[in-house]
């Protein structure tokens, strides 16, 4: 057989994938995967049926059709004060999966060291190493996986092209406070280093914490890619509308990158996003309310069948600590036995760790409906207690 390239053939099959097939197989509630079970807000679904039948349904512009390019900037202008040109500095891709290719392969070239933190979206290592660069693994930790100096220090060096950030971080729920992205910043301008910044989760926050993107850090304008997803923001995690915000420098060469990829995205999903994103603030507050309601009822009913839940401060996620509990199991065991004994599905954190895992803690979402996690909550009463005996 002739060898096929090695960087995708010799990944595994992801955990993912295996708990949505165990929880299939065994007629599970599935809280691993992360959307949400309900239909999503419906004016911007009608804008974009809309947009199918009275709009433009011919390849759109490869950058994103004029109207959603300026309603990203304008929305990034109003929420953050961030001054983008829409010609020049935001592009349109098919999800932030896309985004996240487009910047990646455009930057890295081989040789090139690039820095990624651990629990790590599972899409960024195999484009690294495509690209022929090398990742230097960095591990947070919980219960407040934040970074700190000594930990930068030890893989920053001149080698350093990029470093991949996730905030707010999935699967650890955690929002980053501006003295984390103040540290990161200063190793990115020491070492010349451009931050490849993941926040599609920027709008799914709780208890009125503040985003705040990398790319409004003093220094950072000019050497920041900042990825986005309408996926997350309308909670319509199927349409795969995502954003690149960058200089033009920047931009210019991830939009060539785009041009081979995908080229362009469907544009009645553009038209309907552009109109969600010039929707009035208080739409995005009532949905964080939503969530906030979702994660309280699912940390309550955690924790009074004794369960140690790690605070969510944003994402469609919680996480919980088995360490304190004295199970004597992994949270990949946990895992497994959870989804066949109790018929719950969640995800071991140490799945996103390609090495010295964290191997205590497990994600579970909460994006679903009160009756569902009613359900899941029932069904986990003893899962705590029985394994000790
Ligand atoms: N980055 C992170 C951290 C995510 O959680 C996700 C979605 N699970 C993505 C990127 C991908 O976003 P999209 O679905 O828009 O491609």
């Amino acid at each position: 057989m002739t060898s096929m390239n090695k960087v995708f053939a010799d990944l595994p099959v992801t955990i993912f994938e295996a708990m949505s097939q165990l929880a299939r197989d065994n007629n599970a509630i599935n809280l691993g995967q992360g959307f949400p079970d309900d239909p999503g807000p419906e004016d911007i679904r009608r804008a974009a049926a809309d947009a199918s039948i009275n709009g433009y349904n011919q390849y759109p512009s490869m950058m994103g059709i004029p109207e959603l390019r300026q309603a990203i900037a304008a929305h990034y202008g109003r929420w953050h004060g961030l001054k983008l040109d829409p010609m020049t500095e935001v592009m349109v891709t098919s999800g932030g999966t896309e985004a996240l290719t487009s910047a990646i392969l455009a930057v890295v070239e081989p040789g090139d060291e690039v820095v990624a933190f651990q629990p790590v979206y599972d899409s960024y290592l195999p484009i690294i190493r495509q690209a022929g660069g090398i990742p230097r693994l960095l591990r947070l930790e919980p219960p407040d996986w934040r970074l700190t100096e000594e930990m930068l220090a030890s893989v920053f060096n001149h080698k350093t092209k990029a470093v991949l950030f996730n905030n707010p971080l999935n699967p650890a729920a955690v929002v980053y406070p501006r003295q984390d992205l103040e540290l990161l910043a200063r190793f990115c301008q020491q070492f010349d280093t451009i931050a490849i910044c993941d926040e599609v989760w920027e709008h799914v926050i709780f208890d009125g914490r503040e985003h705040i993107p990398l790319i409004t850090i003093p220094g950072m304008r000019d050497r920041t890619i900042k990825v986005g997803s309408a996926g997350k923001i309308f909670s319509l995690t199927g349409w795969k509308i995502g954003f690149v915000c960058a200089a033009p420098p920047l931009l210019r060469v991830a939009a060539k990158v785009h041009q081979f990829l995908t080229f362009t995205t469907a544009p009645n999903l553009q038209a309907a996003v552009a109109y969600g994103l010039n929707k009035p603030a208080d739409y995005f507050y009532d949905m964080r309310k939503d969530l906030a309601r979702s994660r309280d009822r699912l940390t309550k009913g955690l924790e009074s069948i004794g369960f140690p839940v790690l605070k969510s401060q944003g994402t469609y996620f919680l996480t919980v600590d088995l360490s304190p509990l004295g199970l004597n199991e992994t949270d990949e065991a946990f895992c497994r036995r959870i989804v066949t004994d109790y018929k719950v599905a969640a995800i071991p954190v140490s799945a996103f760790y390609e090495q010295d895992a964290v191997t205590s803690v497990v994600r579970f979402c909460f994006a679903k409906q009160d009756a569902t996690l009613d359900t899941a909550l029932e069904r986990l009463a003893d899962a705590v207690h029985r394994r000790k005996r």
